[in-house]
């Protein structure tokens, strides 16, 4: 953070720099000269370089940094991108009240790309509050008019979103809805600083009348269906499903902000200016310190460990993971220092517990057709911010069943006599026993074959319908007795995801199958099978007149997925399907699946719950000759990966991989992320040839998680580690790739979102 200008054109009574315990402010400069700029700037890029950053922030602050003047502004930010921009990527943004918010000022933002956040608290009243002229005027209505500038086509893409500090005699709604009015991608609604020295006021006594404030707009905004991001309550929604905060004022996220002053002095957070005078100062300078010697301070570097650096009574509090204690500034009481919890500690706890509770008690989401606004409240965010979390994935798995059935319909409707029998059956046991239809739907491969069935629509292939398979798979779940023509392919019956009798005979045609709790009768031709089962699914059939191949599991994360190497649907990936492997085998594919599931806990835990709720099938693909990894999604098998063989973590980066492909294939089943009549391509870091936009934006995405992945690998291994160099480069493709995606001009408003918190995410 840059404090370019010292000085303010507001005399607002609730601010820390000015009005607090802190007055280093007035020994200031004025603002920061270009000298001091290019030291700061230099600081930075060099810092970047030595750790190999791949994108850096920079935040234009002050005091008011529209002080500086259009002419200054634009020595600064040309300083800025000509020195930082050869060593890293450099995210630059502004923070202003917005008065004085010009067009000269917001071309030159567009120029050189600089997000701008405004503050305002509220409407008028509330605004007039505290946000006044030191002459006692209103601000409200200059605000207002930068506001709506950002607003305007030409700037809108600068336009960050607005800060506003909470005061509890301003009404909560009214608040919310004249935030709301302004169109803002984000809120940031701030909790006033307060100290144990300084409590925060609770006029009426109530003891948490800030939570109960914060609720009253969380329930208006949940009930207009979030039409932006709060980023309080996105924070503590994303953690509390185990992912990033991605800010300071809550959860657990290291703290990565320093701020160098107008004279080039190294400080802390400024928020610190409310605990005592000179509690942010380090006494370096960018003249003679650098990062890395301001970052070892222990100020700076406690604020990193997480867990570690908060008190004993936040590290025993049930809600500590989202909370984190609060900001470090509302912690500090005289003689324990920042060795306490917040001062908002009942506040923090009762807003989480119960947030925590509304999500809990939220309805199951419904399929809907549309752009994202239709979507359930915060799933686009979600799943763009990479926390594929079990709610999110179960959400997509029952949309996929709720297509493959409207799928099977339209098969039934359009296609040959011989999907009836099958059809017939499946309506049946949907009365006596949906759950077993449920689950014979939810295998990936019967969308694979009723799409292909779709495709051919009217052709009766003559070997009885693949329908028939899946409707004798139900009635084997179900348990019940049913009788049914099923097709013999090459002398094999296959029931998806139960087994595949092989006859001696291996000729094509139908037989006709009759399955009880304990027998299956397989009449083909002159010959006659029968299997005997004797109540125990884990054991082998006792087999007459036939070979019985049953489909095997593997253990994962607690639970068991299909191995499919069965399924005459399976071989739809960019690679060949393997065909049945051995038992020795299949061994080995237990062992390295058990080690990638581990990995998989111990590099992305907050990616392990939703893997675990959606993954269904590995189907094993014939190795590459010359070694190389191979995984691959089908578009229509959702959650099914193709996998070859390799080690642990080598699987995990697979599995992960492409199970991200599976779950934005669902989203994009739902909602348009891009305009299809979009045909240009994009340059990608990860293929030589540019790629069509479905292509970047699932690439973008699967390379988010494997990003998270080497960031975890790396954070073990260290600087130096070939760890450290892929998440590196998966880090710069993926952000280069976000940044295409955002410009192409391809993205619907839904898929610009989604993009923006994939962006977000890899900066948090
Ligand atoms: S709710 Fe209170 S005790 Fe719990 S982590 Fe937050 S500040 Fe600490």
């Amino acid at each position: 953070m840059l404090k370019v200008h010292s000085r303010c054109d507001l005399a607002c009574d609730h601010c820390y720099v000015y009005e607090h315990a802190d007055q280093s402010w007035r020994d200031r400069p004025l603002f920061m000269d270009l000298a001091t700029v290019e030291a700061a700037a230099g600081r930075i890029a060099d810092h970047a370089t030595a750790h190999r950053l791949t994108a850096v922030s920079v935040v234009l602050h002050g005091g008011e940094p529209l002080l500086l003047g259009p002419r200054r502004m634009r020595e600064v930010l040309q300083a800025l991108r000509g020195r930082i921009e050869p060593a890293s990527r450099l995210d630059l943004r502004m923070q202003s009240n917005g008065v004085r918010l010009s067009e000269e000022y917001c071309d030159l933002f567009v120029e050189y790309d600089v997000q701008v956040g405004i503050s305002l608290d509220g409407d008028r009243a509330a605004n007039d509050r505290h946000r006044r002229f030191a002459h006692g005027g209103s601000s409200h209505a200059q605000v207002r008019r930068g506001l709506g500038m950002l607003r305007r086509e030409a700037y809108r893409r600068q336009f960050a979103g607005i800060l506003c500090t909470i005061d509890l005699a301003n009404d909560p709604i009214a608040v919310y809805e004249a935030l709301r009015a302004e169109e803002p991608p984000r809120i940031d609604l701030l909790l006033p600083h307060a100290t144990w020295a300084q409590p925060p006021r609770r006029p009426d006594g109530r003891p948490t009348p800030y939570a109960q404030w914060l609720l009253a707009v969380h329930d208006r905004w949940t009930a207009d269906g979030r039409p932006m991001s709060i980023r309080l309550f996105d924070s503590l929604r994303s953690t509390a499903t185990g992912g990033h905060s991605g800010n300071e004022w809550v959860g657990l996220d290291p703290a990565d902000l320093v701020v160098v002053e107008t004279d080039g002095t190294w400080e802390q957070v400024d928020s610190l200016k409310t605990a005592y005078a000179g509690a942010p100062a380090t006494g370096l300078s960018v003249f003679t310190h650098s990062v890395d010697e301001v970052s070892v301070l222990p100020g700076i570097a406690r604020r990193q460990t997480g867990l570690d650096g908060l008190a004993a009574e936040c590290r025993a509090c049930p809600v500590v993971r989202q909370c984190g204690g609060g900001l470090f500034a509302h912690r500090y009481r005289e003689g324990s220092g920042f060795d306490n919890p917040s001062a908002y500690c009942a506040d923090l706890k009762e807003l989480i517990v119960s947030l925590n509770a509304r999500m809990t008690a939220e309805p199951a989401p419904v399929p809907v057709d549309g752009d994202g606004a239709d979507l359930p409240d915060g799933l686009l965010d979600r799943i763009g911010s990479g926390h594929t979390d079990a709610h999110a994935v179960r959400f997509l798995a029952d949309s996929q069943l709720a297509i493959t059935r409207a799928l099977l319909v339209a098969v039934a409707d359009s296609g040959p006599a011989s999907t009836r029998a099958g059809w017939e059956l499946l309506a049946r046991l949907d009365q006596e026993a949906p759950e077993a239809v449920d689950a014979a739907l939810r295998h990936p491969y019967v969308r694979v074959w009723a799409v292909d069935a779709l495709r051919h629509a009217g052709v009766d292939r003559g070997a009885g319908s693949h329908l028939s398979c899946v409707a004798a798979a139900a009635a084997v779940r179900a348990g019940v007795r049913a009788q049914i023509e099923v097709p013999v392919r090459v002398g094999v019956i296959h029931l998806p995801s139960v087994g595949a009798v092989a006859l001696p005979n291996p000729a094509t045609g139908t037989a006709t199958l009759t399955v009880t709790p304990e027998s299956w009768t397989i009449r083909h031709g002159a010959e006659r099978a029968r299997l005997v089962f004797d109540g125990d699914p884990a054991r082998d059939p006792q087999v007459v007149g036939a070979r019985w191949q049953a489909s095997r599991r593997l253990a994962f994360g607690g639970t068991t997925i299909l191995f499919e190497d069965l399924d005459p649907f399976r071989d739809c990936h960019d690679w060949k399907a393997a065909e049945r492997v051995s038992a020795p085998e299949f061994a080995a594919w237990g062992e390295a699946v058990a080690r990638a599931w581990a990995a998989i806990e111990a590099d992305v835990p907050h990616q392990a719950a939703g893997v675990r709720a959606g993954l269904r099938a590995v189907v094993p693909l014939v190795d590459d000759p010359t070694g190389t990894m191979r995984s691959s999604t089908a578009r229509q098998a959702f959650a099914s990966v193709g996998l070859a063989r390799a080690d642990g973590p080598a699987t995990a980066v697979m599995i992960v991989h492409e199970f991200q492909h599976s779950v934005l294939g669902a989203l994009l089943d739902l909602c348009d992320l891009f305009t299809p009549e979009h045909t240009g391509r994009l340059s990608v870091g990860w293929r030589n040839d540019p790629r069509p936009i479905e292509g970047v934006l699932q690439g973008t995405y699967a390379h988010l998680a494997i990003t998270d992945i080497w960031r975890q690998r790396a954070r073990r291994a260290g600087a130096d580690s070939v760890a450290h160099e892929r998440h590196q480069q998966y880090r710069a493709w993926t952000a280069d790739a976000a940044d295409a995606l955002l410009g192409s001009g391809a993205l619907t408003p839904a898929g610009e979102r989604f993009v923006g918190r994939i962006a977000e995410a890899l900066a948090s």
